[in-house]
């Protein structure tokens, strides 16, 4: 066996095996149903080779992680305007603060809190219905993966509404300093639906590609965003993308990442590969436990 297909193979075997794996999110019930005991990774080369190991073909709602894909998206729409309406500084704080929100007058510290990315759905929006808006995300999440079985766990995002009051008061207090343009409802609505994409690690590590290769696709050479709007994406990954604990993360990994409370992680090694990691169990910042200890491993 190839020594990188060996080494995830060995990864997989022994996450497996690991006790202390943190716990699994249960603020929607959908979550709090999924065995912990799972643990998947997946990486795609930028010369085309992609290796899967453990539960790497299983989907799991991958929450935050797809706001990497709306930020993206909302970039390709509106350019440099988007940061009129968020920053792009670490928050310091958790991840559905509001207190910070007061403070700043109603601008998101950066597109991978809850309020940037309520705001960045927002400006998904442009005046269509959410329908339209999450039509949209989705397939532009396909078409990154090269697949189109993707879909939206709709038991998830109708329960996401219905337990989102925190995103609610982020929305309504947002749009009270001016800062959402459509009905706090209708940004709720794109939000809701992209968190409740499910992918499995392969397709998450497809998806990713773009961004370990400098803004194109490596299969077909086409250009998903430039090469400095990857970079910058990934200094944002590298800086916000694990809530209060991205700090942390940059220190030990140290390269850009993205997780999200269904315990995965999108992982950028530029130049080189995109990784995903899929390990329920969270710990105490709301990152995957065994994922992000994998990726910090896996740099040595
Ligand atoms: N849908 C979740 C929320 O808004 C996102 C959680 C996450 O950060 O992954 O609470």
């Amino acid at each position: 066996m190839p020594e990188l297909e060996q080494a995830l193979a060995e990864v997989a075997a022994e996450m497996t095996e690991r006790s202390d794996r943190g716990a699994v999110a249960t603020y929607i019930p959908q979550l709090g149903k999924v065995d912990p005991k799972k643990f998947g990774i997946a990486a795609v080369t930028n010369d085309g080779r992609l290796i899967l190991a453990g539960n790497a073909e299983e989907p799991f709602s991958i929450q935050s992680v797809s706001k990497v894909f709306t930020l993206t998206l909302a970039l390709g729409k509106v350019g440099d305007a988007l940061w009129q309406r968020v920053g792009r500084e670490p928050s310091g704080n958790p991840f559905n603060s509001i207190v910070q929100l007061e403070h700043e007058n109603g601008i998101p510290r950066n597109p991978f809190i809850n309020a940037g990315a309520i705001v960045v759905s927002d400006i998904l929006l442009a005046g269509h219905q959410p329908r339209e808006a999450i039509g949209e995300i989705l397939r532009f999440v396909q078409f990154l993966a090269d697949d189109d079985t993707i879909i939206i766990d709709r038991e998830v995002a109708a329960s996401e509404r219905a337990t989102g009051y925190r995103n609610f008061a982020l929305a309504n207090y947002m749009k009270s300093f001016g800062n959402l343009h459509h009905e706090p409802e209708l940004a709720l609505g794109v939000y809701f639906h992209h968190c409740a994409i499910a992918m499995s690690c392969r397709q998450l590590a497809m998806a990713g590609r773009f961004l370990a290769n400098g803004g194109r696709n490596p299969a077909t050479g086409h250009s998903v965003v430039s090469t400095e709007r990857a970079r910058r994406i990934g200094a944002l990954m590298l800086t916000c993308g694990h809530y209060d604990g991205s700090g942390d993360f940059a220190f030990r990994v140290g390269i850009p990442g993205k997780s999200g409370v269904g315990g995965g992680i999108l992982g950028i090694v530029p130049g080189v590969a995109s990784l995903a990691v899929w390990s329920p169990g969270l710990n105490e910042n709301g990152n995957s436990k065994l994922g992000s200890e994998r990726l910090r491993s896996s740099r040595g």
